[in-house]
């Protein structure tokens, strides 16, 4: 019998996975892509965004495990862009944790029912080649990024901003290759050139600049630039319009590229992100949700188990801009445990983007480091609520940190 059934292999799921596991609980990964990262791999998500307060790591353990193993194989760091990592060399390495820790893996099953009896997931409802299967476990750990198991299991949701209910836009994510980037100009006239191109109505995307990163690779240039606006991350409906819009948008900026910036002359679009990047959709209810104040005054908690100190980054939900608000210089915020505690049910265990927190607080805590940080959290709560038949409810807030300290984690 599987102790703890992980639901999702992203940044959140595949931590989850491993802690549970090296935590001596039989631990079983649903994932339903054929290979693990969620939004870092098959969303094309790049760099890590900061995790460093006063020039120390807010966030370490499996995440900093992961780091020290793409960079011993060339997939983590470069000169113009500290934080990049190759989405190939990340997949391999984080197969190489799951299996070294024991975790059970099932790639290519999709999580789409859970039944409840008294306030307990007594089985999950799989899709796959095989068919429906059932599944059952101890303590469940939904880290879909999307609530979708805490969502099947009756758990109160709610989704975007509280005046109409929209979520951050939706982004594919590209890669331009055969890019001479000694010739590219600045960032300004990037954005001068883009500008003038959306004057002329030749460049649609409803993003106020272009958004670019440096990868690991000399001539490949990162974009995180198209935009998908009032489209429901949760529907397959919206989510089809979305992608079709954004790849759409992403020729549309490769021709823009190609023909006005400098450097791009004989560059080409390499690739577009396996699906469109999410930054947000459900969010659960939990014991307690996490703030834009938590997240701006650097709010401690007595059962932090996350720190961070990533600003809340709203890309604008229903067009151009992007409003920033800082945590102060040198500080970080924690996230609590209770985030991770879905309302009504006892034997759920929630992390990542999906957390219990509110649409601006999930603007900060969203970011790949953290999620890491709240999946080992979650993992490691899930393997001792199972060893001992307890709720993760009933898990001792201190206990937990000091057993994340032990195992390398900065709480
Ligand atoms: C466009 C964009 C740009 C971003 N930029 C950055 C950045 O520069 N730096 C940074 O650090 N962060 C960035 N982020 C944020 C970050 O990538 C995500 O918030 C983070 O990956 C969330 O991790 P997660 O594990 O909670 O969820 P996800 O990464 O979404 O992973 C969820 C996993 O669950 C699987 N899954 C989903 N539903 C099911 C189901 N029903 N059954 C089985 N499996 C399922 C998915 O396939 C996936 O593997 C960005 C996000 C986006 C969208």
């Amino acid at each position: 019998m599987t102790h703890v059934l992980v639901a999702g292999g992203g940044p959140a799921g595949l931590a989850a996975a491993v802690s549970a596991a090296r935590s001596g609980a039989d631990t079983l990964l649903i994932e339903r892509y054929g290979f693990l990262g969620g939004m870092a791999t098959a969303g094309l998500v790049n760099p890590f965004m900061g995790w460093h307060a006063a020039g120390k790591p807010l966030v370490a353990g499996i995440f900093q495990q992961m780091l020290d193993r793409m960079q011993a194989l060339g997939g983590y760091g470069s000169e113009r862009q500290p934080t990049a990592f190759d989405p190939e060399i990340f997949k391999l390495v984080a197969d190489e944790l799951v299996r070294e820790a024991g975790v059970g893996m099932r790639f290519h099953t999709l999580l789409t029912r859970a039944d409840v009896k008294q306030q307990r997931i007594v089985r999950v409802g799989t899709e796959g080649k095989d068919g429906h299967e059932n599944r059952s476990a101890d303590i469940f750990v939904d880290c879909t990024g999307d609530a979708d198991l805490a969502y099947r299991a009756g758990v109160s949701c709610e989704q975007g901003r509280e005046k109409d209910g929209l979520t951050q836009p939706m982004t594919l994510n590209f890669r331009m290759a055969g890019v001479a980037i000694s010739r590219m100009p600045s960032r300004q006239e990037i954005n001068r050139l883009f500008d003038a191109a959306k004057a002329q109505g030749r460049v649609t995307c409803p993003r106020e600049n272009v958004l670019l990163f440096h990868t690991l690779h000399p001539h490949v240039v990162h974009f995180n630039t198209t935009r998908v606006t009032h489209r429901d991350p949760t529907r397959a409906d919206d989510l089809t319009e979305a992608e079709l819009e954004a790849r759409r948008q992403a020729h549309e900026l490769a021709r823009f590229l190609i023909a006005d910036v400098p450097g791009f002359e004989r560059a080409y679009l390499q690739q577009c992100a396996a699906q469109i990047g999410i930054r947000e959709s459900r969010r659960i209810r939990g014991d307690y949700a996490f703030t834009a104040e938590d997240a701006v005054e650097a709010t401690k908690f007595p059962d932090g188990i996350a720190r961070s100190n990533y600003p809340i980054d709203i890309h604008s939900p229903s067009g151009a801009g992007t409003v920033i608000r800082s945590v102060p210089e040198g500080d970080y915020y924690e996230i609590p445990y209770r985030c991770l505690l879905p309302l009504g049910i006892d034997n759920l265990l929630v992390a990542g983007r999906c957390i219990s927190s509110t649409h601006e607080g999930q603007a900060a805590l969203r970011i790949m480091p953290t999620c890491f940080a709240m999946g080992e959290a979650a993992g490691l709560a899930a393997a001792m609520a199972a060893q001992r038949g307890i709720s993760p409810r009933q898990v001792q807030a201190e206990e937990l940190r000091h057993a994340l300290r032990e195992q390398g984690q900065v709480v």
